[in-house]
């Protein structure tokens, strides 16, 4: 049993990585500001004696005895990261710092959830680990895809020269139940415009891509990556390669809920990207196999349910 700091733990992702290491038999310390995260995500685990709730912001240092450390704090739909961008980037470089001066402190091993947002709008398709990206340094997405490089360089420097233990993932678009309904985000969007029968909202034609991994798949990469990866720190895309236009996820979104919704066009956010897809090998051969196992049409399901006892 470890005792396992989970940063964001009540957020999307973040509330399924807690289930899952609470399952496992450990002690789970959630931390968050619930600035997009809320606490009905880990109301099933309030009652366990291994878990703790904590209410911290990660930009204000924090101490804990821990083994591990996982940092996801960090808004990360568009909405949300550019609601307030001076925060978002206090978020992701201070609450590096921090969680990494407390990886240092108590020697726990810290892995950091960075995104498939360094590659920016990618110049080479499908991205692997190497490609440095191509980021806008000064547009309306670039306090979440500079804070989150700024936060890999951290990562490293802290590695070389403290020798901290790191593991640094690349999240590629997920999704699954407890999204946050209204954050704006594509499958979010799309399954609750498509229940209530309101017009699905594509930004620009559609023809932008996607690849979307359902949440459970993400979950045993990280814990993979966190345990059973060696020396290697990564790095390392985690996605599904299977790859969308958001044309072709409207249209399955409306044949799934049997919706009566029609298609309205709007107009296309600066800086988004046009394409996006995991290469995946590196993942497959540090984390013992490691491959998404739940198709598009699988995971929609699920989360169509989800979002349907919401409504
Ligand atoms: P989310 O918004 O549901 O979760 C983020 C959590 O962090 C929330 O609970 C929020 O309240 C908390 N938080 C935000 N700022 C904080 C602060 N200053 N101090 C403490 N807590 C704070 O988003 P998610 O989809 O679960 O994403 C989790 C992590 O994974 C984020 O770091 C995100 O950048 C990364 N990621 C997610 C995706 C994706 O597709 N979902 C893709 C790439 C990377
Ligand atoms: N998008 C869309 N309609 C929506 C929400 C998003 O067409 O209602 C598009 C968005 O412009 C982008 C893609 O869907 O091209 C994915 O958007 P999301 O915000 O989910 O993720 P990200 O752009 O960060 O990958």
């Amino acid at each position: 049993m470890k005792r396992i700091l989970i940063t964001g733990g009540a957020g999307f992702i973040g509330s399924h990585l807690c289930t899952r290491l609470i399952e496992e038999g450990h002690e789970v310390i959630c931390l968050d500001n619930y600035f997009t995260g809320s606490k009905t995500n880990i109301l099933h685990l309030l009652g366990n004696p291994r878990f703790e709730l904590v209410r911290h912001d990660v930009i204000n240092p924090y101490h804990a005895e821990v083994d591990q450390i996982y940092n996801l704090a960090c808004p990360a739909s568009p909405i949300h990261y550019q609601y307030n961008p001076i925060k978002t980037i206090k978020t992701s470089v201070m609450g590096a710092i921090n969680m990494l001066g407390l990886a240092k402190r108590v020697g726990a091993r810290i892995l950091q959830a960075s995104t498939s947002e360094v590659y920016g709008d990618p110049a080479i398709h499908p991205q692997p680990e190497p490609y440095w990206g191509n980021v806008n340094p000064i547009g309306i997405r670039s306090c979440y895809d500079e804070g989150k490089r700024c936060a890999e360089t951290l990562f490293m420097d802290y590695h070389r020269q403290n020798g901290v233990d790191i593991k640094i993932i690349r999240i590629f678009n997920t999704y699954g139940p407890r999204m946050h309904p209204n954050d704006g985000r594509v499958v979010s969007n799309f399954i609750m415009q498509a229940l209530r029968n309101e017009p699905i909202t594509i930004y620009g034609e559609g023809q932008q891509t996607r690849s979307f991994q359902y949440v459970d798949d993400l979950i045993e990469g990280m814990v993979r990556m966190m345990n059973e990866s060696g020396d290697f720190t990564g790095p390392v895309n985690l996605g599904n390669p299977h790859e969308f236009t958001i044309k072709e996820l409207a249209e399955k979104v409306i044949e799934m809920t049997g919706s009566h919704s029609r298609i309205e066009y709007r107009p296309l956010p600066s800086d988004d990207p046009r394409q996006r897809q995991p290469d995946i090998k590196l993942a497959g051969e540090k984390l013992h196999g490691w491959h998404p196992t739940i198709e598009l049409e699988e995971g929609l399901r699920r989360t169509i349910a989800y979002f349907q006892t919401l409504i």
